[in-house]
C-alpha cells in the first residue's frame, strides 16, 4: 500500500512539474519570480475588501433571519461567539479561509498543484460552446444558467456520496451541529475537484463571470439557511421547488436510511427525477457515525481526509 502511495505521489509531482517548467525556470533567473508565481498560482492575489463585505452582510442577514425564527439561544450566532464545540471549530476555520479567499492556496498546497494544473487543461482544451451568446434574451439565460448549474451540482453532490469521493465529503457531514457557516465546511481537495466541474461546464455555456458572481451569492444566502438549525419544511414549495431547510437537515442525518438523499442544493427537481427525494418525520440527529473527522482540530482532519481519500482511491481502483 505504501509503495503504491509513493508512486502516485511521485506521479502528481512529475505531472506538476512537466506543467509548470516554463514557470519554474523562470524563478531561477529571477528570485522575485518565486513570489509571482505563488500569487499567481494560488490566486492568493484575488482577495478582495468587497467581496468579505459582501460575504460578511449575507451572513449576517441569514443570522438575523435565524434569530428572528428561532431566538437568540438556540442561534448559530451564540453557538459561534460562545462555548464552541469542535465542530463548530472545524466551521470557523472553513468560513475564516473562505472569506479571506485563501481556501484556493491550500487546495493548491494539498494537490500539490495539480488541481490547478488540470484547471488549465480544461481550459485549453475545453471548446467554448458559448452556448448562451445564441439565446438573445437575459432572463432566458439567467433562468438556464441557473437551473443547468443548479443541476451540475446536483451531478456532483451524487459523486461526494460515492466511494473514494465520499472520504473529503465526511468532512462537511461530520458537523454536529448547524451554524449557517457549516455550508463553507469542506475538505479542501472537495473544493478542488468542484473548481475543475465548475471550469468546465461554465466554458461550456460561456457566461460572463458577473453572472456568477450575483449567482453565487444568491446561492450563497439560500445554501447559509439550509445550514441553520431551522425545521421550515416550506409546504408546498418545499415538496415541489425548493429543497427545504428540513430536507437538507434529513440529507445531513446520520441514520443509513437517510444516506445519499435530498441532494439538492437549491431546487429538489432532480431529486424527484432520479428518486433521491426523502421526506420524513422522524427524529433527525445530524453527523457522521464513526468517523476520525472533528477529533484531531481541523488541520489534521484535513490531513487524515487526505490519506483516506488517497487509500481508498487505490481501493477502488484494486476492485476493478
Ligand atoms: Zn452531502
Ligand atoms: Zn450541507
Amino acid at each position: 500500500m505504501k509503495k503504491k502511495i509513493i508512486l502516485l505521489l511521485s506521479l502528481i509531482v512529475i505531472l506538476v512539474v512537466i506543467y509548470y517548467q516554463e514557470k519554474f525556470s523562470l524563478i531561477f533567473s529571477n528570485p522575485k519570480g518565486f513570489i509571482d508565481l505563488f500569487l499567481n498560482i494560488s490566486r492568493i492575489a484575488s482577495f478582495s475588501l468587497y467581496a468579505l463585505a459582501l460575504n460578511m452582510g449575507i451572513f449576517l442577514l441569514a443570522a438575523i433571519v435565524e434569530i428572528m425564527s428561532i431566538g437568540w439561544t438556540k442561534s448559530s450566532l451564540k453557538r459561534i461567539l460562545s462555548n464552541r464545540s469542535k465542530s463548530t471549530y472545524g466551521d470557523l476555520w472553513c468560513w475564516a479561509l473562505s472569506i479571506f479567499n485563501l481556501y484556493d492556496l491550500f487546495v493548491l498546497l494539498f494537490s500539490f498543484g495539480l488541481f490547478y494544473a488540470t484547471t488549465s487543461l480544461v481550459m485549453h482544451s475545453v471548446y467554448e460552446v458559448h452556448l448562451v451568446n445564441k439565446i438573445g434574451s437575459p432572463i432566458v439565460v439567467f433562468m438556464l444558467v441557473f437551473a443547468i448549474s443548479d443541476f451540475k451540482h446536483y451531478i456532483w453532490h451524487y459523486f461526494m456520496h460515492k466511494r473514494p469521493f465520499w472520504e473529503l465529503h465526511k468532512y462537511h457531514h461530520s458537523a454536529t451541529e448547524f451554524n449557517l457557516i457549516t455550508t463553507t465546511r469542506g475538505h479542501f481537495l472537495e473544493k478542488g475537484f468542484l473548481t475543475i466541474i465548475d471550469v468546465f461546464v461554465f466554458l461550456l455555456l460561456g457566461v460572463p463571470p458577473e453572472y456568477f458572481i450575483f449567482l453565487a451569492f444568491g446561492r450563497e444566502f439560500y445554501a447559509f439557511i439550509l445550514h441553520a438549525d431551522l425545521n421550515w419544511s416550506l409546504g408546498w414549495f418545499g415538496k415541489y421547488i425548493l429543497i427545504s431547510p428540513k430536507a437538507h437537515k434529513i440529507h445531513h442525518s446520520n441514520d443509513e436510511n437517510h444516506f445519499g438523499k435530498n441532494l439538492g442544493t437549491f431546487f429538489n427537481w432532480w431529486d424527484h427525477l432520479f428518486g433521491t427525494y426523502m421526506d420524513t418525520d422522524e427524529e433527525i440527529k445530524i453527523g457522521v457515525k464513526n468517523t476520525t473527522y472533528n477529533k484531531n482540530g481541523f488541520w489534521m482532519d484535513m490531513v487524515h481526509g487526505t490519506k483516506d481519500f488517497i487509500s481508498a482511491t487505490l481501493k477502488v481502483r484494486n476492485t476493478n
